[in-house]
């Protein structure tokens, strides 16, 4: 098989994060984080377009289900509601649901990283707490939740560093997590129905399988495997996370490759976010594509459109 293409399709962001593709839209969302945006490319017209949120962090982009121009974000340490056409540069419409992590100081620093829905439209998001120095430095004081349809959080891990890639298995027994200063990927029993985890054991070891970079977004293909993006590491690969065996590498001309989702007409692109955060000019200008958003076509696999999350209308039950 000829080798995967790898093209840059987008501007530059500070953070890239949180790749979303919309089957109904037939576009795909992302955000850029320390940028405050929410980005949406659509490849029939090779459009970008960006609405610009003031005053907070957005670290992930997940549509609402059946509800046009509604989507969830993690807004600093907050999930929220935003209304969006796809095209202002300004919000039409933010909606506060819930804070995290404001319950003792040595939180406050904190902010939301990834967040997904997961098989049932319920939404799940680590934290993560502040960068002032390499990734290893970073405090364990950051948790996992879920918000479930009736906008009720839940705590599900506590002392993580940061929160990091989400992805489930085809029969939606298991969910597969990573905490990237760990350098592995978790895996926990699923309860689908009630929300819960259970069972936690590493599946992969980036350290003992000498995989340059750390581990940050993941997504699953219709084998089963994980391809994760390797932040810091120039690539993403694929892993078999039954035999704890890596399957591919791909590398992505950008430093900080920061996740990846499955897209397009067939499911069978991937579109990979990287960072420019940090980066000297120096090192920009040898790593042009840093901040870019990548389409990787000719892997030979394919994977599934991005899950939208299932949120009732109307005031939270305080
Ligand atoms: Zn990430």
């Amino acid at each position: 098989m000829a080798a995967p293409r790898v093209e840059s399709i987008s501007s530059r962001a500070i953070v890239g994060e949180g790749p979303h593709w919309d089957e109904k839209e037939q576009a795909l969302y992302t955000v850029d984080i320390r940028g405050s945006q929410v980005r949406k490319y659509c490849p029939s017209t090779k459009k970008e377009t960006f609405v610009q949120i003031e005053g907070a962090t957005v670290s992930f982009v997940v549509p609402l289900k059946d509800q046009k121009g509604k989507f969830i974000l993690g807004l600093g340490r907050s999930f929220a509601i935003l209304t969006w056409d796809g095209v202002s540069n300004t919000p039409s419409h933010i909606e506060w649901i819930a804070t995290v992590d404001d319950e003792d100081e040595e939180k406050a620093g904190n902010r939301l990283n990834d967040g997904k829905a997961d098989p049932s439209g319920r939404l799940w998001a680590g934290t993560m707490g502040p960068i002032n120095g390499p990734l290893s430095s970073i405090p364990p004081t950051a948790s996992l939740f879920s918000l479930s349809k009736e906008r009720k959080v839940t705590v599900h891990l506590t002392s993580i560093a940061v929160g990091n890639g989400l992805t489930w298995s085809l029969d939606h027994k298991v969910m597969y997590y990573i905490d990237s200063v760990t350098d592995k990927i978790d895996a926990f029993d699923f309860d689908v129905h009630h929300g819960k985890i259970f069972n936690r054991r590493t599946v992969f070891d980036f350290a003992t399988n000498q995989v340059k970079g750390h581990p940050d977004g993941m997504t699953i293909d219709t084998e089963g495997m994980l391809w994760i993006a390797c932040f810091e590491g120039n690539q993403i690969i694929r892993i078999n996370p039954e035999s704890g065996k890596r399957l591919k590498t791909i590398p992505i001309p950008a430093f900080k490759v920061t996740s990846l989702a499955f897209g397009g007409a067939n499911l069978d692109e991937l579109y990979v976010t990287t960072a420019s955060v940090g980066m000297s000019k120096t090192e920009l200008e040898a790593m042009p594509g840093s901040g870019c958003i990548f389409r990787v076509t000719g892997t030979g696999a394919k994977g599934f459109a991005g899950q939208a999350a299932v949120l009732e209308e109307g005031v939270r039950d305080l």
